[in-house]
């Protein structure tokens, strides 16, 4: 089979009647499983896959077919699918069913996209290394002895190494670009409410967005424009119809800034720096200007990040309490003994720690110290941010500090595994668009990624600029 990069790419093939939807799908069903090992699928929809590819194919047969007749997808672990089990990697809802289908993964399938399973995960999206799944970590591909980056490892393992041919993700401070880094795929968190999250296992909703991982931007823009817009489901969708259709416009002297903490940050990996530096080299030799920018703020970020985000987990997970859905403790006794067993065996570690510490920042004692500050600090970030993006056209920088870490190498230190997203919650804590793009590998093969963001609902000209990256490499 083809190695193929961009939907239009099957589709021409599809089209001439070289290749069908089946060929596809049971090509992807045996990447699968030759590379079970990787842990990348929690399960696989094989029979509903190829039923769907043989009516795509009777669809493009008879010349009325969507947009994503012939594209292959996998579903992040927390996007909920009628019928379909769904389990945010948790033991708590180990079994559990979604009840509807969630606004983006509705309009995909309308345009005739084939499911063919859901991806393994941190639990509930907390976590950088996919090692907080109830259900094992996922492995690397490049190398097998690293994480794939979290939270949504699986579905970049699974693009990664050709088990599908895009996959949905979810990122809340950096799970769809830094595991796209660390597989050497590219991956998008549009501006906050492009795309609706109704149907997305909350974490913190001020900060979940959807998003693709894929092998081109063009297939980024293309699942991204299909999944935005509007939907009565969700408040916080930006109110406007879908993004139109992108076609790359060439745009000379263009403006980017770089932040001089990131930079020269003393965590950064030398060959990851060295890869940032020749990029800069590169487009400055194209006539691009490069705006280095002081950030003191920069280390800020995390800690805001992770004050404000637990406190929303705190709020959002007690709705996990053993009696509406999902596991129930069979140890327990009565009414109280039900909510604290069914959440003590049903959660995991890491998500434990952070319903812990939210409660603690919003508890009356200390919500003016944490709570209430890092909503100030959320807000500077913000207005900073967009004073950057007033004069220059984007903000760039490496997507991760470091390439791919061992399993097991941050494991025991939440601190250093919070770090993991020293560059990439800004988009989050301030709401705008943000891409990682492939750059490269290191000396021993690991992808590295590139991270572009641009001022919030100009996810066209963020394409633009990172064509531009992506021509460089
Ligand atoms: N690694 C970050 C965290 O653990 C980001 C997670 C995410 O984007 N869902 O919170």
């Amino acid at each position: 089979m083809k190695a193929f990069h961009r939907v239009i790419d099957i589709q021409a093939d599809l089209i001439a009647g070289s290749l069908t939807c089946v060929e596809l799908v049971n090509h992807y069903l045996t990447q699968i499983q030759e590379k079970a090992h990787l842990n990348a699928f929690l399960e696989v929809w094989a029979d509903e896959a190829l039923d769907k590819a043989r009516l795509v194919d009777a669809k493009i047969a008879s010349g009325s077919y969507g947009k994503l007749a012939g594209v292959v997808i996998a579903l992040k672990d927390n996007l909920s699918y009628k019928g379909h089990k769904v389990s945010a990697s948790s033991k708590i809802l180990e079994g559990f069913e979604a009840l509807y289908t969630a606004t983006a993964v509705e309009r995909l399938e309308q345009e005739d996209a084939i499911f063919i399973g859901r991806t393994n995960c941190d639990e509930f999206a907390m976590g950088a290394s996919n090692e907080n799944s109830a259900f094992g970590p996922v492995k690397n591909p490049f190398d097998e002895s690293r994480v794939p980056g979290g939270s949504s490892g699986g579905s970049a393992v699974a693009v990664a190494a050709g088990m599908c041919h895009c996959a949905l993700g979810s990122d809340t401070g950096g799970s769809i670009r830094q595991p796209a880094a660390f597989n050497g795929v590219y991956g998008l968190k549009p501006t906050y409410g492009r795309i609706s999250r109704w149907g997305l296992l909350a974490y913190a909703s001020s900060f979940d967005q959807i998003g693709p991982f894929a092998h081109s931007l063009e297939d980024i823009a293309l699942l991204t424009q299909i999944m935005s817009g509007a939907d009565s489901q969700d408040a916080t969708a930006i109110q406007e119809g879908p993004l139109d259709t992108w076609t790359y416009t060439e745009k000379k002297n263009r403006r980017f800034a770089v932040m001089k903490q990131a930079v020269e940050h003393p965590g950064l990996d030398p060959e990851v720096r060295d890869t940032f530096n020749q990029l800069l080299d590169k487009l400055r030799a194209l006539g691009h200007e490069i705006n280095y920018i002081d950030f003191p703020l920069l280390e800020q970020m995390v800690p805001a990040y992770y004050v404000l985000t637990t406190a929303e987990a705190s709020s959002n997970l007690s709705r996990y309490s053993g009696m509406m859905y999902g596991y129930r403790s069979p140890n327990a006794t009565d009414l109280e003994s039900t909510y604290t067993r069914s959440r003590t065996e049903g959660f995991g570690p890491e998500v434990k720690r952070r319903i812990m510490l939210g409660t603690f920042v919003l508890s009356s004692d200390q919500y003016d110290a944490y709570y209430e500050q890092a909503l100030k600090v959320r807000r500077i970030i913000q207005n900073e941010t967009d004073a950057i993006l007033d004069h220059n056209e984007a903000l760039l920088m490496p997507t991760t500090s470091t390439p791919a870490f061992k399993l097991g190498e941050k494991s025991k230190d939440p601190i250093s595994m919070y770090l993991a997203d020293l560059f990439t919650v800004q988009a989050n804590l301030a709401g705008n668009p943000a891409i990682s793009i492939p750059s490269g590998t290191t000396q021993s093969g690991l992808p590295i990624g590139v991270q572009l963001m641009t001022s919030r609902k100009s996810e066209n000209d963020l394409y633009d600029l990172s064509e531009l990256i992506q021509k460089l490499f």
